[in-house]
């Protein structure tokens, strides 16, 4: 069985995948920038009763310090040797975000008004071997649409290549569990507010599917070259990858 949130590492860095595959923990220390990414995705999974409500700028900030109290509960393990002053810095830094996420959120007509279903929905296809979460699965106009909640930049137009194709897994997902089709799914951008659409186009299931195949290779064991373009800069596996793949694949 192959996880949504595997293709979502393969395409970062597909050796990356290796080693996750392998066992080893991707998660090293929990970093401002991420506490900051864990509280902004909680407070979106509010935006669309934000939307709802008569002071949308009250309610999420009623909401972010609901978030701040909640969220070692949340994410007990991740969070367990945060203290209480990296959660109020967090805080801190998110509450200027508000002013501009309630003039955005305003504007998301089409996704706000749809009907939210389930936050988080557990979706495995045994057919594919697939299996993941979206953040979110709403029906719009009797179609059910997969969305998912980015913490991080948003690109100037449209979304990131790999933000699209996580959203056609989750898409193979949801058709595969209500035998529909999903024609579109939607990108949150959590920091600005914005909802963006997108398309679910054939090529694209093509290039999950492929991507499925190369990550059955490494399940079976098959170590990938280390990509020019990797972000190694960013990742905790530099210490173990610095080796050729045939000298790496004796570590395990
Ligand atoms: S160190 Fe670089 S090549 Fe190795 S897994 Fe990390 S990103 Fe990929």
């Amino acid at each position: 069985m192959i996880k949504v949130s595997e293709i979502t590492t393969y395409l970062k860095c597909p050796r990356m995948c290796y080693f996750v595959n392998k066992g080893c923990d991707l998660m090293g220390e929990v970093t401002p920038v991420y506490l900051e990414r864990l509280i902004l995705k909680e407070l979106a999974l509010t935006y669309g009763s934000a939307f709802n409500s008569a002071d949308i700028q009250t309610f999420l900030n009623n909401e972010l310090e609901r978030i701040s109290n909640e969220i070692r509960v949340i994410y007990r393990n991740e969070l367990s040797k945060i203290d209480d002053a990296a959660i109020t810095k967090s805080v801190t830094d998110i509450t200027p975000l508000i002013e501009t996420i309630s003039l955005n959120l305003s504007v998301n007509t089409e996704f706000f008004s749809g009907e939210f279903i389930q936050d988080e929905p557990i979706l495995r296809s045994d057919k594919f071997g697939l299996s993941g979460s979206p953040d979110r699965l709403l029906k719009i106009n009797e179609s059910l649409v997969p969305s998912i909640i980015k913490t991080g930049n948003m690109p100037e137009n449209g979304v990131w290549n790999k933000d699209r194709l996580q959203l056609t897994a989750y898409s193979i997902l949801v058709e595969e569990k209500y035998n529909s089709i999903v024609k579109k799914g939607f990108v949150e951008y959590a920091r600005w507010g914005i909802v963006r659409p997108v398309v679910i186009k054939r090529h694209e299931r093509r290039k999950v599917l492929q991507v499925m195949d190369r990550i059955k290779k490494i399940q079976d064991g098959f170590m990938p070259e280390r990509p020019e373009d990797a972000p190694c800069e960013y990742c905790g596996f530099d210490g173990i990858c610095d080796v050729k793949s045939t000298l790496a694949s004796r570590f395990f």
